[in-house]
């Protein structure tokens, strides 16, 4: 009431500069950003802000924004309309497409967009009919992807910026100070109550200058450094043997490795030129300060080795037996604010949304979700072969523009002719003067973007290029998701400034113009719409009706968009009991619900894989297998995780499928499902791999199965099993099995 009197609003939002993803509270009049106050009930930040956050509203006010969209004609900058912008790039969509085929076209997209409009732009593409399209992660974060999900199973931050006050010890790979600077109140809190901070940066950074111990190593040797330190945690018997023994497989491959005199610290000296006491420093620290967590960005995840890296860590973290734990983890702080949840949509050339990958049974599953038909969808790609393999990447698709200039043989049917430049800086890609020639080589070019992005100014063409204003976050709205998983919804603050407008409005207009030119489109894009039109579409339908609907790979099917509002909505001033039943229990690490949040009851799992509580209080459980060296010959963990766990009366059963199961623990590998599948079960309190039993065993039946879909040609299964354990309790499983993740369970009880 006060607020309407004086006509001042305070409007909840989500900072954009990074991905630690801190609310505050933009003051807002007769339409205009005037401040900021802090939003103190946000428990990411508590109200804090660093100066990226502090000045957000510069974005919304800043001179050099892009104001209406623009045509380059004879050499010059023409101002044009919307409709006609979006009328000249459907019509050259089509004619490229009716000349060259769907592959003809590249889509850059952004981890700078709501995840709703991220989740789109994959859809786009895939009802375009080409994979040619990837985002930012690609050069950032997909070490990450690959390092931690082939070693646990979820390519992730495992626990959260909350959760680090509760370490002993940190090792940072990064410099959070500067680059997640509210990170820093977090592990601060962790320091007042003794933590012991360890900086591994081969510069003096800030992080460095607040930490106990500096290991300043020279670019590049990494995997040396930390091997260093596990060689001196396994010789002196510091390594945690009942975690390893419980949760891992092959330990005595890792330490034959590991304990040649190759990584003694006097050695690892020589090759990261940390002396080697304090690399033995480093290791009784760790050893001697349980849990320790793991803190690492960018600086660890850009190299040629980055998933080595980052293995190195997650082994690290098992070794010790800090993974699965408060405190403990291998924590990948993202980059840009909305990285995470442009990577769950898959905003990338080798997978559909939530990891599925591109077979044929991911395919038919988003068919299903879309509701679409398959054969339809089939039908708009070049052919079956080009359905199923992977695009052009960030780093590739320069070369698919380049191959007729320079003569290089592809392995698309077309070489690149359209690129659709959304939301992503040019300067970021490494070869600046491949990127430049693709830029003049295409047909078209469209930049999309609230700012004169490098990629408008780049290019020397005299056309051919159109550019338009998107608005900036604060001026739309929608989910995001930040580095620890956790979903916030980012209010509006003003309307947009200029001529520009929101990203959902600019694709959905562009499908209705193409729908000119092809027929049927834009009617098949929004069968769960009801037939709206593009300025009638919610985010949150987008986001109730299809992503948390088909995302069931990540468990990201509870976080309705009304528990995540309600839960913003009320901050933390409902009851205990009100938090469960709205949005998980009053702490932290449950605001905005992280995934895997399993149903609308689930309160979300802020921490990965703890066996220490129930599932249904966002437990969780990996095994994973120390293996031989992999051809690379850097990586030591081997093998995605296929299983999950059930808890039946206080036991829990970890389930699996395969087609034997000594197959599958011999190879570790992800069981094919060819042939015969099978579930299986054992006991999780029993060191693997004794009592594994089918779940047709007099311990655990399998009373029945129904298949949601199955697969026999390309081995994808997905079943609704119903179980008895025997105590004659219920439990109810479903079970889905890709090339990705053969098996997750979705309710428990
Ligand atoms: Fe924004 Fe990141 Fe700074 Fe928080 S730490 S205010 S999210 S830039």
């Amino acid at each position: 009431k006060k607020e309407q009197e004086s006509g001042y609003k305070l409007v909840k939002t989500i900072c954009t500069g990074c991905a630690v993803g801190c609310g505050m509270l933009a003051v807002v009049k007769d339409d205009q950003w005037l401040w900021i106050e802090p939003w103190i009930n946000n428990p990411i930040n508590r109200g804090k802000l660093c100066c990226k956050g502090a000045s957000a509203n510069y974005i919304v006010h800043s001179p050099r924004r892009l104001k209406y969209p623009m045509i380059k004609r004879n050499g010059k900058w023409e101002k044009i309309s919307w409709d006609e912008a979006l009328e000249i790039i459907a019509k050259k969509l089509y004619e490229v497409r009716q000349k060259y085929g769907p592959d003809a076209v590249f889509f850059a997209g952004s981890a700078k967009v709501s995840t709703e409009m991220a989740y789109l732009q994959r859809k786009f593409m895939a009802f375009w009919g080409s994979n040619n399209i990837d985002h930012q992660a690609r050069i950032c974060h997909s070490t990450t992807v690959a390092g931690l999900g082939n070693t646990w199973g979820y390519g992730a931050m495992t626990n959260n910026f909350n959760d680090i006050r509760n370490a002993k010890c940190i090792i940072f790979f990064s410099n959070p100070s500067e680059a997640h600077p509210v990170s820093f109140y977090h592990i601060y809190e962790a320091k007042k109550r003794g933590a012991i901070l360890i900086c591994c940066d081969p510069r003096f950074s800030r992080t460095a200058a607040v930490s106990d111990l500096h290991l300043q190593f020279r670019p590049g040797t990494d995997i040396a450094l930390v091997y260093g330190i596990c060689h001196e945690i396994i010789k002196n018997g510091w390594y945690d043997e009942e975690f390893i023994r419980q949760r891992t497989y092959g330990f005595e491959y890792f330490k034959e490795e590991v304990m040649k005199e190759d990584y003694s610290p006097e050695n690892v000296e020589k090759i990261t030129g940390v002396p080697a006491e304090k690399i033995r420093r480093a290791a009784y620290i760790l050893a001697h300060n349980k849990p320790a967590t793991v803190q690492y960005a960018m600086g660890a995840t850009q190299h040629p080795y980055g998933s080595q890296n980052i293995r190195s860590f997650a082994i690290l973290q098992l070794l010790l037996g800090n993974a699965g734990k408060p405190g403990g983890g291998v924590n990948a702080f993202r980059g840009h604010d909305n990285v995470q949840g442009a990577t769950d949509m898959c905003v990338l050339s080798h997978s559909l949304p939530a990891y599925y990958g591109l077979s044929e049974a991911a395919w038919k599953h988003w068919c299903k979700v879309w509701n679409v038909d398959y054969e339809w969808i089939k039908s708009r790609f070049s052919s079956e072969e080009m359905m199923q393999k992977k695009g052009f990447t960030m780093s590739r698709f320069a070369v698919g523009a380049t191959a007729e200039k320079y003569g290089w043989k592809l392995d698309q049917p077309s070489p690149i002719k359209v690129i659709i430049w959304w939301g992503h800086s040019t300067a970021s890609i490494g070869d600046l003067k491949l990127v430049k020639e693709a830029f003049e080589s295409v047909e078209l070019l469209v930049v999309v973007d609230p700012f004169v992005e490098t990629a408008a100014a780049l290019p020397d063409r005299p056309d051919g290029i159109i550019i338009l204003p998107a608005c900036t976050e604060y001026e739309g709205e929608g989910f995001v998701t930040n580095s620890g998983r956790q979903i916030q919804w980012r209010n509006r603050v003003v309307s947009p400034r200029f001529d520009s407008r929101e990203d959902m409005w600019i694709l959905l207009k562009l499908v209705e113009k193409l729908d000119k030119y092809d027929p049927g489109l834009y009617a098949k894009f929004t069968a769960n719409f009801g037939g709206k039109k593009p300025e009638e579409i919610r985010p949150e339908e987008v986001w109730d009706k299809e992503i948390t609907v088909g995302s069931i790979t990540i468990g990201m099917l509870g976080q309705k968009s009304w528990r995540i509002k309600r839960q913003q909505e009320y901050d933390y001033t409902f009851s205990e009991e009100d938090c469960r039943a709205y949005g998980g229990p009053c702490d932290g690490e449950y605001w905005g619900l992280p995934w895997p949040c399993w149903n609308e009851k689930h309160p979300g799992t802020p921490i990965l894989y703890r066996n220490d509580i129930p599932v249904w209080d966002g437990g969780h459980d990996f095994r994973v297998k120390w293996g031989t060296k992999a051809p690379d010959g850097q990586s030591l963990l081997s093998g995605v995780n296929p299983q999950d766990q059930l808890s039946i009366n206080g036991v829990k059963w970890v389930f699996a499928i395969g087609e034997t199961f000594e197959d599958y623990i011999k190879n570790n590998m992800v069981p094919s499902g060819r042939g015969r599948a099978r579930f299986y079960a054992w006991n999780m309190k029993d060191p693997v791999p004794k009592h594994r039993e089918p779940l047709y065993s007099p311990r655990l039946d399998l009373i029945e199965k129904y298949p949601i879909y199955e697969d026999e040609k390309y081995g994808d299964f997905h079943y609704r099993v119903k179980i008895k354990a025997r105590s004659w309790q219920i439990a109810w499983l479903n079970a889905k099995m890709t090339e990705v993740f053969p098996l997750i369970w979705t309710s428990g009880r």
